[in-house]
């Protein structure tokens, strides 16, 4: 039997369709690619934007037409927030939450034996179970992600995701630790932390836990030499934090900290719940504290009722506390969330003005930041072959700066001392230094 994966939205999404690949070849079946022809389809649904949950529908009717006696499953954000509309869609067979995409392999034999439609979404908001869904074949030997978290409790005016992906809920420090000796004795050398507000790992858990601790721990495993947290609110780099932080050694300097607003007013109408003035202050604590870190965001424009004097606030805001990337995302409705709700709504042409101001001055932000690290010598973890190259290898710095150098050995999978020659197009170009 032929199965085939179509993946939407975020790491946490895409880590969780790894696990379910590893449970249906453990059940014999064959992966194939998505256009390929299949007797099952799984598609992991987005539903942060409305255009989330259109291009799952496409992928959905995709899948109906490579084979219309396809088991066709869909699972995901999505399927959690309109479960009722994904099952009338013409050919969905099982019809799977965000709590349960492990029960997937079962389902799915199930339907095959009894063709008969399949809709299991589970509660979500009340419920703190973690739902253990691990990855356990190890391909890339150079980094792995580890969900150690689901959910959030934060509720901010534009996001939905909270009700798609429930209450806050972590996976029990203990068992985090024994996976990460495990990675580290695959031969893996960084690890990436990931869930949907990492921030909030632990409260959920009896014992006295935080991502902190579970930092700390890890900091001691042998083998592991980098580990990095996706994107994190700023709200936990407490001076406390920031102080038990900057002595570890297997910390990367990169934190990628949402800021979405640099005006208090747009802030407070997205229901963040920090002012650019603590934002601020938490870069500067972070720059005084850890050496080299590099600090990314992310931007909304054109959030209901940003007048050009707020989104000028945000731009001198940023031009002023100088990141070293912001992506910009324009504001788009999501029905079901308070924003979506607001009057005022941003004019399409005014969001693309100010996107574009603010993309150019990223630009400038993110050279002016490359440039500092010239003719410094820098550990890359060089993890792959560039494509259409024979001798260049691409890597990252602690910071998180892809460098590409040349190198006749092959260096995947290894960290090597690297002198940083010339900036290119976003990216650092380097000379391996020892003995490659
Ligand atoms: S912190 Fe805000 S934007 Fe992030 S997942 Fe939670 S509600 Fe959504």
């Amino acid at each position: 039997m032929k199965v085939a994966f179509a993946t939407l939205g975020c790491r946490v999404n895409k880590y969780e369709t790894e696990a379910m690949v590893e449970k249906f070849i453990k059940d014999g079946y064959e992966v194939v690619p998505f256009e390929e022809y299949a007797d099952v389809y799984v598609i992991n649904t987005c539903t942060v934007t409305n255009m989330g949950d259109k291009k799952s529908r496409q992928m959905i009717h995709r899948a109906r037409r490579e084979n219309e006696d396809a088991v066709i499953s869909v699972v995901g954000c999505y399927s959690q927030i309109a479960s009722e509309e994904v099952s009338q869609i013409d050919g969905v067979d099982v019809v799977l939450g965000t709590r349960n995409k492990g029960e997937i392999v079962y389902w799915v034999n199930r339907v095959r034996e009894e063709r008969k439609q399949v809709v299991e979404v589970k509660e979500v908001m009340k419920n703190n179970a973690f739902e253990e869904l691990n990855i356990e074949s190890y391909q890339d030997k150079t980094r792995a992600f580890l969900k150690i978290q689901d959910g959030c409790n934060r509720f901010c005016s534009y996001c939905l995701i909270p009700f798609a992906r429930g209450a806050v809920c972590s996976k029990p420090p203990e068992k985090i630790i024994s996976e990460v000796k495990e990675l580290a004795a695959h031969g893996f050398k960084e690890i990436i932390l990931s869930g949907i507000h990492t921030a909030s790992y632990g409260v959920d858990l009896e014992e006295d836990c935080s991502l902190l601790s579970v930092l700390e721990q890890i900091d001691k495993i042998p083998g592991i030499e980098r580990v990095r947290i996706g994107s994190i609110d700023p709200q936990f780099f407490t001076e406390g934090v920031i102080e038990r932080i900057s002595v570890l050694k297997k910390l990367c300097p990169h934190f990628h900290l949402s800021l979405q607003s640099g005006c208090n007013e747009t802030l407070k109408r997205m229901n963040r719940r920090y002012t650019a003035g603590e934002y601020e202050k938490i870069v500067e604590d972070l720059r005084s504290n850890i050496d080299d870190v590099s600090i990314t965001t992310d931007i909304i424009v054109g959030f209901p009722e940003e007048t050009e004097e707020e989104f000028n606030t945000t731009y001198e805001f940023l031009k002023r506390i100088k990141l070293s990337k912001i992506h910009v995302f324009k504001y788009s409705p999501r029905k079901g969330t308070k924003a979506a709700e607001m009057k005022n709504s941003v004019d399409g042409n005014i969001k693309d003005e100010r996107s574009s101001k603010l993309i150019a001055l990223d630009k400038v932000m993110e050279e002016e930041f490359m440039k500092k690290f010239l003719g410094r010598n820098m550990e890359v973890l060089y993890e792959q072959k560039c494509s259409n190259s024979q001798d260049l290898y691409e890597g990252y710095t602690p910071n998180y700066i892809k460098v590409v150098s040349k190198s006749e050995k092959d260096i995947s999978g290894s960290i090597k001392n690297t002198e940083i020659v010339q900036t290119k197009n976003g990216i650092l170009e380097g000379n391996l230094l020892n003995d490659c």
